[in-house]
């Protein structure tokens, strides 16, 4: 993962044989387990395809419930999983995620992963 910088982007995997994207790094295709794979770069903006509220969380996270988890699905038609911060309709994000929300990516942890933010 990339260290957190103003304009982050996500670095994923595409499978040269198949066309599978994962917005993660791996060593092969997770899908057909081809090892002719490529890095793709992900601009960050998509919509909230799913989410849900956390209320308890486990440990480094406990302190952050509760807090909404969210699939994005990125402008390029790939899904990522993050953290959603910030408001929303002027309320907080646990109350005004919706789906559909138009997201951003915020930064990378490279502890806890991505982070959006409504835009
Ligand atoms: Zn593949």
């Amino acid at each position: 993962m990339k260290e957190a910088n103003s304009n982050p982007t996500i670095i994923g995997t595409k499978c040269q044989d198949c066309g599978f994207q994962i917005t993660e790094n791996v060593p092969r295709c997770i899908q057909c387990g081809s090892e002719k794979i490529q890095k793709i770069e992900y601009e960050g903006s998509g919509t909230i395809y799913t989410y849900t509220v956390v209320h308890v969380g486990f440990g480094h996270m406990a302190a952050r419930a509760p807090y909404v988890l969210a699939l994005v699905e990125l402008r390029e038609g790939v899904k990522a999983l993050g953290i959603l911060e910030g408001s929303a309709k002027e309320s907080k994000i646990t109350e005004s995620v919706s789906i559909g929300l138009e997201v951003r990516l915020q930064k990378i942890d490279s502890e806890i992963g991505y982070f959006f933010r409504p835009v």
